[in-house]
């Protein structure tokens, strides 16, 4: 228990000038409770700041309800202990200060994550309180922690600057600002900012963490500046959130914001950066705190809004965290009426569109039959950390029915699970699905775990152990939604998941949006370039699916080929093997090669980089009738597309039209000859069906090996509307390799 709040007592000992003290500081949260009648009655709360409902209810319920949920697992005993009804009386009249009882714990926040807080009770007829009344104070202490003061809330303290901004921190801008409140302005209402800059996280993983302090120093520079022009006062609050109390003006507000928005240009950053600001406006009596909070409110419900940025606070905000509690506890209730169940929806490989997997995605049907879609509740519960059950449910389901899809004799296709940020920052998801797939006796690759990209965004360290441990223990992870936020290319590369799924909103651009085509376009280039499998969603057109494949896109999820469906309905489509890709993702197989060490290798040129993407292999040649591929990339085997792939790896020549061997063999001798220019020619080559297919190939002869004769080779798949059917033909090596 705390000694804190006692020491600021010792200037004001009589029990009226300790409740006089606790009245008149910044609290957050002041109940009564009836001890005797077991209720409890709010008097004020500091709205969208703490997770969880409060509101008159009956204590023993609000207590343990809120104990359990609410306040960090660690420190549950020392709340149970201070709130504790059978002993309260007695420990009111033995505590030090009589009739005051005080601790400190962690309180869990709406978006996740704590703060300190601190609880003060307050009994007995000396504080003028009622028999059996007990009044609970309940205060913001984070900051104090945060520095380690104990006397911070003491407005005697000297008032402190961050050292980076060389703004007010918070708990010495609140009293200043609380005292400038009270000064009218001739400039009419006062007005609080709530600064906030999105990102500032990924900002410091980027550009390090000397740049971005730069960046903070540029900012409270501008803030200090505004202040002193309006005669206001600039606040640093925690991180990236700045507050600013300013006479109420909403053009200087956006000309304030152009200007923070100049500073992060700086930077040659186009979107993802940006500064968001919550507006609230001075009310009677209010305190700067709760126009704090309200403003806050205000940038929250802005923020990942790229059209409006700039936002007054107003009840309505309110009203959404009223329509949250009810979207909980409806959760609650739904889950013991068992109304939670999952569709499946199958990922295919795209060029002959069988199924590789599936995805599992929740259903929430109401008793009266209505559907609600994930998107109302999901991000819901997340926000306020009570996703995890939902989603055990989920795993428990999707395992117990491959386990008796098992049990009937067929094979499981990998079945893909959401796994919530949320999650893996409450519990040992890894430890977890490790039991659960032991308990079901399943293979550890029936199970692919999605992870949504903001996760490893914005708690990058513990989502990236887990994404470890994961891969440790056998299962397959992969990124969901990849390109929906900030991930940088040196994210994929050190996170380690095992393939990436790209956000559908891609392909869902605008006719004519070129940069979504070309961000689409680098982001595939760049998976292909560190051998990572890619997963394109939404995909739900013709036009979509030729667009991928020029692309070269191999695995696709989406309405085209199959919408979410029941269980039962996926069972019979699995049923038939015909609909099955047995071989299922390939993960970057032995004989699939890294471009990455291609690179390194000092034979490496120009003309081969514009050629690499796309369908590559590596050839052998004997010197005379014989070529072999040793390698080859998976673009390459997708192109060929062919049921007989893995036997026509060797000796290929018999697969090529008769006319065309001769030719095949002098292509390799023009590009033996010719290691800088290559060699290129169009070839004819018999499928399993026995059709011809007709293909550009580009060959570079590279080194003498063991094998035989080194080449590359680049393969471009020629459609029958284009001209040269006839005989193989050598092209000028520079020719354009296809229209
Ligand atoms: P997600 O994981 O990215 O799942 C893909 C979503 O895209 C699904 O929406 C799916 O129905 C939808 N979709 C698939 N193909 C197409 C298409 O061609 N066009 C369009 N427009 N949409 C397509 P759904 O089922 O509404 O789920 C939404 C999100 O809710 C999921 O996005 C996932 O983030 C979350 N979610 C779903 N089930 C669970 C779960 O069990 N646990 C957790 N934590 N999250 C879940
Ligand atoms: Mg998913
Ligand atoms: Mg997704």
């Amino acid at each position: 228990m705390s000694m804190d709040i006692f020491e600021l007592f010792s200037g004001a000992k009589s029990p009226a000038a300790i409740l006089e003290y606790l009245d008149g500081s910044a609290y957050d949260g002041l109940s009564e409770v009836d001890l005797r009648s077991d209720r409890l009655h709010v008097l004020f709360r500091s709205e969208g700041k703490y997770a969880g409902p409060v509101q008159d209810s009956a204590y023993s319920e609000f207590r343990s309800y809120a104990g359990n949920r609410f306040v960090h697992p660690e420190d549950r005993n020392v709340y149970f202990s201070l709130t504790e009804p059978e002993t309260l009386e007695r420990r009111f009249a033995e505590s030090k200060y009589p009739g005051i009882l005080s601790a400190q714990y962690r309180l869990l926040i709406r978006g996740g994550g704590y703060r300190w807080v601190e609880q003060t009770l307050v009994y007995g007829e000396q504080f003028g309180l009622k028999p059996g009344i007990m009044r609970d104070y309940h205060f913001d202490i984070q900051l104090q922690k945060n520095r380690r003061l104990g006397l911070a809330l003491s407005s005697e303290g000297k008032r402190k600057r961050d050292e980076v901004t060389g703004l007010l921190v918070g708990d010495s801008f609140f009293p200043a600002a609380q005292a400038m409140l009270s000064i009218p302005t001739d400039k009419g209402r006062w007005s609080l900012l709530f600064i906030s800059i999105e990102h500032l996280k990924l900002f410091r993983e980027w550009f390090g963490k000397e740049t971005a302090n730069e960046l903070l120093s540029r900012l409270g520079a501008v803030l200090r500046q505004e202040a002193s022009e309006t005669s206001g006062l600039a606040g640093h609050l925690w991180d990236d959130d700045f507050l600013l109390l300013t006479p109420y003006d909403m053009e200087r507000t956006k000309a304030l914001y152009e200007k923070l928005h100049d500073e992060i240009k700086v930077y040659g950053i186009p979107v993802g950066f940006l500064p968001v600001i919550g507006v609230s406006v001075e009310r009677e009596g209010g305190t700067v705190l709760s126009m704090a909070d309200r403003a806050g409110v205000a940038a929250a419900s802005l923020r990942g809004n790229f059209r409006v940025r700039i936002g007054q606070y107003r009840p309505e905000m309110g009203d959404r965290t009223r329509e949250e509690y009810r979207i909980l506890s409806e959760v609650q209730q739904a889950m013991q009426n068992r109304e939670f169940s999952f569709v499946l929806q199958p990922q295919c490989r795209m060029v002959t569109g069988k199924i590789v997997g599936a995805e599992a995605l929740i259903r929430w049907r109401k008793a009266d039959g209505t559907m609600v879609p994930p998107g109302d509740f999901i991000p819901v519960l997340e926000r306020y950390g009570f996703i995890s059950e939902l989603d055990k449910l989920i795993w428990r389901r999707v395992c117990s029915w491959l386990r008796s899809w098992v049990r009937k004799g067929h094979e499981p296709v990998p079945i893909s699970v959401n796994i919530s940020q949320a999650d893996i920052l409450t519990f040992d998801v890894p430890e977890y699905l490790d039991s659960l797939i032991r308990h079901f006796e399943l293979p550890r690759d029936s199970l692919k775990l999605e992870i949504t990209e903001s996760a490893y965004v914005s708690e990058m360290e513990t989502v990236r152990n887990a994404v470890h441990r994961f891969r440790e223990l056998g299962f397959r992870v992969l990124m969901d939604d990849f390109g929906s936020g900030y991930s940088s290319l040196n994210m994929l590369n050190s996170l380690g998941v095992d393939v990436v799924k790209l956000d559908a909103h891609f392909l869902h651009l605008e006719e004519g949006d070129e940069r979504g085509r070309q961000i689409l376009e680098a982001v595939i280039d760049m998976t292909r370039r560190l051998s990572l499998p890619i997963i394109v969603e939404g995909v739900e057109t013709e036009e979509h699916v030729r667009f991928l494949r020029s692309l070269g896109c191999r695995y696709v999820q989406g309405y085209y080929f199959y919408k979410p469906m029941p269980v039962s309905e996926f069972e019979a489509l699995i049923g038939d093997e015909e609909n099955v890709d047995r071989e299922g993702i390939v993960y970057g197989g032995v004989r699939l090669f890294h471009i990455r060490e291609f690179l390194e290798r000092s034979i490496y040129n120009d003309v081969m980089l514009n050629n690499i993407i796309g369908a590559v292999a590596f050839y052998a040649w004997d010197g005379e009738g014989r070529v072999d591929i040793i390698r080859y990339n998976e673009v390459f085997r997708d192109v060929v597309a062919d049921p007989d792939f893995d036997n026509r790896l060797t000796d290929i020549l018999n697969y090529l039209h008769p006319d065309d061997r001769a030719f095949f063999l002098r292509l390799m001798k023009t590009a033996y000859g010719d290691s800088m220019g290559g060699a290129s020619g169009v070839i004819r080559v018999y499928r399993a069906t026995g059709e011809l297919g007709r293909f550009l190939l580009r060959l570079y002869y590279l080194e003498e090996q063991a094998v035989g004769k080194v080449f590359y080779g680049s393969l471009h798949e020629l459609r029958d509307d284009l001209p040269s059917a006839g005989e193989g033909k050598a092209l000028p090596p520079e020719g354009e390799p296809h229209p």
